[in-house]
């Protein structure tokens, strides 16, 4: 996926800066133009044959105009032109990297310039001076169906251009016809050029857009999973992480602890030193959850003053002895609980439920832990119970 390789300032960035009127910074371009090469090669697949098909309707001109080289004009037509441009779009079709795709696809006009002043060397009078005149189709379709990168497009209307003038001086048609071909030539292609830079800028921009988007959706999911006052993950990060890790555990045989934490006579410090006090007191014990916690284990903020802590590969002992040290550590913060006993400190109760992944589930664990913490409550709190049976 673009977002896992992108970073979301760049491109914020480069929509600020307006970067996609030219051109992105490095990173943003390779993707725009991975984009780009898939977009390019199912856009040939669509315009190949209604290509092939007017290209060869226009014999019908060859037979009005030249007859006296139709048959040449049908066998370089079938036999040369139409092959090569099969071949150009099976090139195209493989997605090849920018300046192969932008060389074979140049190349195509290119040809049929050539096949179109080939044949008006062969022939004089009014017929071959209107006949040469299709060139300027060819520029046309260069600009408005094969839309080429600027740059080659540039080159290839040169390259025309140069060919055009020296063929028609050589041939026998007035100076007037040379000149006019030449600047319908140059205008057609000066106007699809700036054509296709406005399409080129929308279609860079609509790239920005598209990306920034799909940052958004990513940056609303991790929000919803996640606990504002303490930046803990919250209980939804806990299913789904846990919803989607459980079968491989349950697979592997993983013991899971489950320890519901929860903070004693929270109400009394929120009503006797103030919500603010509170919430202080809730960011100081996740954060101390989250810094004590091993990498592969999980804290979350619950609910309300409810954290739970989930371990992997813990027995029950372990899990008893790892909550008791949160337990013990919180009452070391020595926050102030408020009440009427000055010198309180804020303790937490623990409920603790064990099981195998295999055997059990993150909600039954849940409700068994918390039947736990129940008993911790009614028997003193500021302690560790185990669940059993
Ligand atoms: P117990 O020892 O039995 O758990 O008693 P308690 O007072 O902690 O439990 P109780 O459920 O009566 O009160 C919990 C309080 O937590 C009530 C609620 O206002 C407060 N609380 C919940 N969420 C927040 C929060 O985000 N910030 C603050 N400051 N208080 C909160
Ligand atoms: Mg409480
Ligand atoms: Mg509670």
């Amino acid at each position: 996926m673009l977002t896992e390789t992108l970073n979301f300032n760049e491109v914020r960035a480069a929509i600020d800066a307006k970067a996609w009127r030219t051109s992105f910074p490095s990173a943003i371009e390779a993707a725009y133009e991975s984009h780009r090469r898939r977009y390019k090669a199912r856009d040939i697949r669509s315009t190949i044959v209604p290509c092939v098909t007017v290209y060869n309707l226009f014999l019908l001109l060859d037979y009005l105009l030249v007859p006296e080289t139709f048959a040449l004009a049908v066998a370089v037509h079938l036999g040369l032109v139409t092959p090569y441009m099969i071949w150009a779009a099976s090139v195209l079709k493989r997605e090849p990297r920018k300046v192969v795709r932008e060389l074979v696809t140049i190349s195509v006009p290119c040809l049929m310039v050539a096949q179109i002043l080939l044949i008006y060397a062969l022939n004089t009078g009014e017929g071959a001076d209107q006949y040469q005149y299709l060139t300027v189709v060819v520029v046309i379709f260069m600009g408005s169906v094969q839309r080429a990168d600027a740059r080659y497009a540039i080159v290839a209307s040169l390259a025309m251009m140069a060919l055009y003038i020296a063929v028609l001086s050589t041939g026998s048609s007035p100076p007037a016809v040379e000149i006019v071909g030449v600047t319908l030539m140059g205008s057609v292609a000066y106007l699809t050029a700036t054509a296709n830079r406005r399409v080129e800028q929308s279609a860079r921009h609509a790239f920005l857009r598209t990306l920034q988007d799909s940052f958004d959706r990513i940056h609303a999911l991790e929000a919803a999973r996640r606990d504002p006052l303490t930046g803990l993950g919250n209980r939804r990060h806990l299913d789904e992480h846990l919803a989607q890790n459980w079968p491989a555990m349950a697979a592997s045989g993983t013991s899971v602890a489950v320890l519901v934490v929860d903070v004693d006579h929270f109400k009394i410090l929120n009503d006797t030193l103030g919500h603010d006090a509170g919430d202080m007191c809730l960011r100081r014990i996740g954060e101390l959850f989250s810094t004590t916690i091993r990498l592969e284990d999980m804290v979350v903020r619950y609910g309300g003053e409810e954290f739970v802590v989930v371990l992997l590969h813990a027995t029950a002992t372990n899990a008893v002895k790892a909550a008791d040290r949160l337990r013990e550590s919180v009452q070391a913060l020595g926050l102030s609980a408020g009440g009427d006993t000055p010198g309180n400190v804020v303790t937490v109760s623990v409920g603790v439920c064990t099981g195998t992944a295999a055997e059990t589930s993150l909600p039954s664990l849940i409700t068994d832990a918390d039947k736990a913490l129940y008993q911790a409550k009614r028997s003193g709190r500021n302690r560790v119970v185990l669940h059993n049976g």
